[in-house]
């Protein structure tokens, strides 16, 4: 007589689910049930029918009732699929990943699920910061009749750059511009579209990086160019912070940082770029999204705007230092918060200056802070 065994022929789980039992049950026959997994990679089966998920993949549970007396052997196959959903935020990795260079842009990497090796986000990039022209030194000295080279040296990253002095004998030209430092890439030859003169034009008075100026011997030098206009990307060298310009020579918006690797980041209150400085005033949409080192950090007290999910997803973070007075509901951007410090909410702690106890625990929490999360 053959037996016959009933229940659930497939099942189709997530990666992270509970254990589950097999609802198989002998509904002809006498013989005893036993259990064997196919791929014990992707799950194990108990000999009780439990039936615990090891891996990502697809394999078969075989159920099999003995042999008796009256009847035969029976085995029954029922189908279970593991699938991933990627949830288990600890089990990423960043791969892809390139600093930005003066003159290349950078990558913040793709973001892998280490379970089941796909990828779930795609980074973004990290603008190149442009060279940082230093003062520039004298090669050639302009004589009466013979123009001069002037060398600039990138201070980041070693790259130069020359530029003609004119002639002293010669009529200065009135229509020389203030060069763009962000742009001069050449290196070795002397170029005359990066001319400047005398100071008369070009550099405004918050420009000071190789300010301009006129020697009593009639040299004259040139200006490394006006401040960065609005959406120019500057980098503060000493710390790789990058910041968006805002206003020229007032207010910067902070980015992010090429050093992805930075457990402590303050968001000053001010940024000197090239002589210029700056109000942060802003922190940008996702700037440290997802960021897996970060667990402390500082934000500066000229702030007024906090972008989208700018610390969604920090998982390590223990500590947020808020020094900025002027955070309103409407200038903190969605889910600003959210999952931050979610390896442990309990262990994360806001510092808020003492004027806005009452009214920022509400911003924040609306914003997606953990109700776990201290609010000192
Ligand atoms: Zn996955
Ligand atoms: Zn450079």
């Amino acid at each position: 007589m053959p037996q016959v065994i009933s229940g659930t022929a497939s099942y189709e789980k997530t990666y992270g689910d509970e254990n589950f039992i097999l609802d198989v049950q002998l509904t002809q026959g006498d013989g005893s049930l036993s259990y064997r997994s196919e791929d014990e990679n992707v799950v194990t089966v108990s000999k009780d029918g439990e039936v615990t998920i090891v891996g990502i993949g697809k394999t078969n549970i075989v159920v099999i009732a003995s042999e008796t007396a009256a009847y035969n052997k029976a085995e029954k196959y029922i189908s279970v699929s593991i699938i991933c959903k990627h949830t288990d935020e600890s089990k990423r990795e960043i791969r892809n990943a390139k600093q930005a260079k003066c003159m290349e842009n950078g990558y913040t990497g793709d973001v892998y699920c280490t379970i089941c090796g796909e990828k779930v986000a795609d980074g973004t990039v990290i603008p190149a910061s442009g060279h940082r022209w230093n003062e520039g030194e004298v090669i050639t000295e302009a004589t009466a009749d013979s123009d001069g080279v002037m060398k600039y040296t990138c201070q980041n990253c070693g790259a130069e750059r020359t530029e003609r002095i004119p002639a002293t004998g010669k009529p200065t030209d009135d229509t020389g511009q203030g060069n763009n430092s962000e742009q001069g890439g050449n290196t070795g030859s002397s170029d005359s579209d990066h001319q400047t003169n005398g100071g008369t034009n070009g550099s405004s008075s918050e420009n000071t990086a190789g300010g301009s100026s006129q020697t009593s011997s009639g040299k004259q030098q040139t200006s490394s160019g006006a401040a960065p206009a609005a959406g120019a990307v500057i980098r503060n060298p000493s710390t790789g912070d990058t910041y968006k310009v805002v206003s020229p020579g007032r207010t910067v918006e902070y980015r992010g940082s090429v050093n992805q690797n930075k457990k402590a980041v303050n968001v000053p209150d001010t940024v000197v770029v090239d002589g210029v400085r700056y109000q942060v005033a802003s922190i940008a949409n996702n700037a440290f999204k997802n960021n897996k080192k970060l667990t402390s950090v500082v934000i500066g007290k000229n702030v007024t705007k906090i972008g989208k999910k700018a610390f969604f997803g920090c998982q390590k973070l223990k500590k947020i230092t808020i020094k900025t007075i002027k955070l309103k509901t409407k200038t903190v951007g969605a889910k600003a918060f959210t999952k931050a410090g979610s390896k442990n909410y309990s262990k994360l702690t806001v510092k808020v200056p003492k004027k806005c106890k009452k009214t920022y625990p509400k911003i924040l929490r609306k914003k997606g802070l953990s109700g776990r999360a201290k609010i000192k």
